[in-house]
């Protein structure tokens, strides 16, 4: 049924941008056009693909680029820039929203599907990453861009690993491209429709403010984590699951960094970055609640 309709979806992705935001010109990404990939910031160093592209309903907006299932009910990916301007004074939106830009004759994920589930509303995008305008928070509530997360998870490592990325952009003052998801082979669901991650995944590349892919070098740090989604991981920091981008595309069948050139690809994907004075080693931090 999904897959019939998946021309007249692409037709609905590429004229219509996939945008909520096309009713505030002021800001600079939005697009007024059909855009391709190569211009969103979010996808800068690639878009990801893998060898199924049915099953990856692309929603492009100002705040970050998505890949959606329709048969996981969750996104396969999700893509966004990251430097100290993205973090403002917004309040927190709060309200988990479906999301408008799924096509209407799927399912759309809503907030009770996850009610006394056990499993928390973990953000991809995390809301404080979002917070230049309301616009901007309320994007990162969308529930395409929330996968179930254990609370450990969520409030722990997870969050371990958001706050690291918070402190490179605003004490270092770094350019961040990010991709982030979950790896799926149990076929758990929350509400009995949204697939439960096995594990949830991050790729982190760091740049200087203002960098963009010509600048990604073999020697460009990138670091990535493979997180299970359970309890006990509350405590750790995110290092401890750290792996390299091989091995997040042998688990989960994308190729990502594709338009980085292939040699660099290659060096900068199969090694762990290491930890600098200028990249430091996550430090554990405790959290009274995410944001
Ligand atoms: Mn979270
Ligand atoms: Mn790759």
């Amino acid at each position: 049924m999904k897959l019939t309709h998946f021309p007249v979806m692409l037709a609905v992705v590429i004229l219509g941008c996939g945008s909520p935001d096309s009713t505030s010109p002021t800001s600079p990404d939005t697009p007024t056009t059909p855009v391709t990939d190569s211009l969103s910031i979010h996808v800068a160093l690639g878009v990801p693909i893998d060898g199924n592209a049915d099953d990856d309903f692309i929603i492009r907006r100002t705040q970050y680029q998505l890949s959606y299932s329709g048969i996981r009910n969750a996104a396969n990916w999700v893509s966004w820039n990251l430097n100290a301007a993205w973090y403002g004074d917004a309040e927190r939106s709060g309200s988990f929203l479906p999301d408008p830009d799924l096509p209407a004759q799927w399912y759309h994920p809503r907030t009770g599907d996850y009610t006394n589930s056990g499993y928390d509303r973990g953000h991809l995008v995390r809301s404080e990453e979002r917070t230049r305008s309301g616009t901007d928070n309320v994007s990162t509530f969308y529930l395409s861009n929330i996968l179930p997360q254990a609370p450990d998870m969520n409030q722990g490592v997870w969050l371990n690993l958001e706050y690291w990325c918070q402190d490179l952009c605003q004490k270092h003052n770094h350019e961040l491209f990010i991709i982030a998801g979950g790896v799926f082979h149990t076929g758990r669901t929350v509400g009995n429709v949204v697939a439960i991650p096995d594990s949830c995944w991050k790729i982190v590349v760091v740049l200087e403010r203002g960098q963009g892919l010509r600048d990604v070098t073999t020697s460009t740090p990138v670091y990535a984590a493979m997180i299970p989604n359970i309890a006990g991981v509350r405590s750790d920091t995110w290092d401890t699951y750290q792996t390299t981008v091989d091995r997040i595309e042998a688990s989960t069948g994308y190729d990502f960094l594709s338009a980085v050139a292939k040699d660099v690809q290659t060096a900068i994907e199969s090694h762990a970055g290491t930890f600098t004075t200028d990249i430091p080693h996550p430090a554990t931090r405790h959290a009274t609640r995410d944001r």
